[in-house]
């Protein structure tokens, strides 16, 4: 092989999972999101975006201005994930993420089935995988790419797939475009994942749209009711997913919500406030961006 075929990792890419860039460094084929960074019988941790404790890849990235910190919140999925969690179990999380299980003080949250990462599967978007060839000389995988129920790229809007094994460059045939309710799903999620680390600022917005759209009124009560009709069909035409829709269907799903918004309830998955996101968001037109 000639030298210049030999990805090297210089600076991880904007909003790739810590996974893939531990696989740069320590995998087999020093190209993200092979899996070949765990060590032998783990698995990946939240939605698969972390393989090895985030303490250790800092060492290896170090002096790349990486902090523990970015690597969090930007790297990977925990600020999607901890909406959902309570403070004991965000606590609990940081540590696993941090340190790994190594230091025992870690047991395993409640989580719902569609966070945890079944099988090594890394969803990856051709266009986005051609561009961090293009400019790292390697592949990554990204962390929005990685959410619950995503499976457009937000970027693109093309159709995500099944990462190909190995560590050549993606080959771009065959990129078929996403329906446009997986892209706002996806841009959604994004926008949730992006605000974990101040869910205040995201309460708040979700308050001040649902008072634009009639569903909050002046003495700060919600029209819950009407809010749960208008969901459940928004669900029914526009969340592709049967799995999520079944989950939006429960019944005290609103109630839920704007338990969470107004500060009754300390936790909510993530999930349900991108669907609650998304439906806001078709009827004002206002562009995720504004807020990123
Ligand atoms: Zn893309």
């Amino acid at each position: 092989m000639r030298l210049t075929t030999v990805p090297q990792i210089s600076e991880p890419l904007s909003g790739e999972t810590a996974a893939s860039i531990a696989d740069a460094i320590l995998g087999a084929t020093r190209s993200g999101g092979d899996w070949s960074s765990l060590a032998a019988g783990s698995q990946p941790f939240a939605c698969g975006t972390v393989s090895v404790p985030l303490s250790l890849l800092l060492s290896l990235l170090q002096p790349l201005g990486s902090t523990l910190e970015t690597l969090l919140w930007l790297h990977t999925a925990y600020g999607y994930l901890r909406y959902g969690m309570s403070l004991s179990t965000e606590e609990a999380v940081v540590a696993r993420l941090t340190y790994g299980a190594a230091n025992g003080a870690f047991s395993n949250p409640r989580e719902p089935a569609w966070t945890a990462q079944r099988k090594m599967s890394a969803r990856t978007c051709a266009i986005c995988e051609r561009d961090a060839w293009r400019q790292r000389g390697r592949r990554g995988v990204l962390c929005d790419h990685q959410l619950p129920f995503v499976t457009a790229c937000s970027r693109h809007g093309v159709t995500l797939r099944i990462r190909a094994a190995g560590g050549a460059p993606p080959a771009l045939r065959s990129v078929a475009m996403a329906k446009a309710n997986d892209v706002a799903f996806s841009k959604s999620s994004a926008h949730i994942w992006r605000w974990g680390r101040d869910p205040s600022v995201l309460r708040q917005w979700f308050a001040n749209a649902l008072a634009e759209q009639g569903y909050r009124r002046g003495d700060g009560t919600f029209a819950v009711r009407e809010l749960g009709a208008a969901l459940a069909v928004f669900v029914q035409e526009c969340v592709s997913d049967a799995r999520l829709r079944r989950l939006m269907e429960y019944p005290l799903r609103a109630r839920q919500l704007t338990g969470w918004i107004s500060g009754r309830q300390s936790a909510v998955h993530a999930a349900y406030l991108a669907v609650l996101n998304m439906y806001l968001r078709s009827r004002s037109g206002g562009p995720y961006e504004e807020y990123a």
